[in-house]
């Protein structure tokens, strides 16, 4: 992807994430779904009954754990493949980029490929509706704190060498290539995980807390950046040996 399609993309998503009217087409598709929490729009005939009942256990369990007071009904349209996803959502004529959903936390909104496209494994399609929706749920405006507990609370991370510790979070290769970006996912997860469950010992509250101003490390117990990622370090290179 070039600099400049890199700048759109992260500019599209800043705008959904904003909550402006977003361009996004929704034309075309159907009601499949009115649940407790969710409304959900489908382009094809496809059976997305299971994927509906993941999104409402992830609903139920984020909003316990983190004590969330979230009690608006979020929109869900899920779009007949990858290639109508990008098209009607970003605009592309081409899948320049191997993106499968987008939450737009402002407006309660998510935009989904299939779960059923093949665009990426099978695993991955199916986790992917709770990434998304932990978006919405747990919003941030700096992209490792979100996509990171994105990434922990769906289930998402992949086993991960210390040694591919970036020297500082800003190193994280967000929206280069495909494959950095995967990898940067990852190692944002894992981040997440090690705030989460160490430093805060596992009261998420606190993390929502963090979330708004994730630059004041102290409300998650460290004194810099280089002691998190010390800790950090140190907590990989100890889940690699369990
Ligand atoms: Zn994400």
């Amino acid at each position: 992807m070039t600099a400049l399609r890199r700048a759109l993309f992260v500019g599209a998503m800043v705008l959904l994430a904003a909550g402006r009217a977003s361009a996004a087409d929704i034309g075309g598709m159907h009601l499949y779904a009115l649940t407790e929490h969710f409304t959900v729009y489908a382009e094809d005939a496809a059976d997305y009954g299971g994927m509906v009942a993941g999104l409402e256990d992830q609903y139920r369990r984020l909003v316990a754990k983190y004590d969330l007071a979230f009690d608006k009904r979020v929109a869900v349209y899920v779009y007949r493949d990858q290639l109508s996803f990008v098209k009607k959502v970003f605009g592309w004529t081409t899948v320049e980029m191997n993106v499968a959903g987008l939450a737009d936390p402002g407006q309660r909104r998510l935009f989904m490929t299939s779960i059923h496209d093949p665009c990426k494994p099978a695993e991955h399609m199916r986790k992917m509706p709770r990434h998304e929706l932990t978006h919405v749920l747990l919003p941030s405006g700096m992209v490792w704190v979100r996509e990171g507990i994105a990434m922990y609370e769906a289930d998402m991370l992949v086993p991960v060498d210390a040694g591919a510790l970036p020297r500082t979070i800003d190193d994280l290769k967000f929206y280069r290539s495909d494959e950095d970006t995967s990898a940067a996912y990852n190692l944002a997860g894992w981040l997440a995980k090690y705030i989460v469950e160490e430093l805060l010992a596992g009261d998420a509250p606190r993390f929502v807390r963090f979330a708004r101003s994730p630059t004041d490390l102290a409300a998650i117990g460290v004194t810099n950046e280089k002691a998190l990622m010390d800790g950090w370090r140190a907590y990989l290179v100890a889940a690699a040996t369990r």
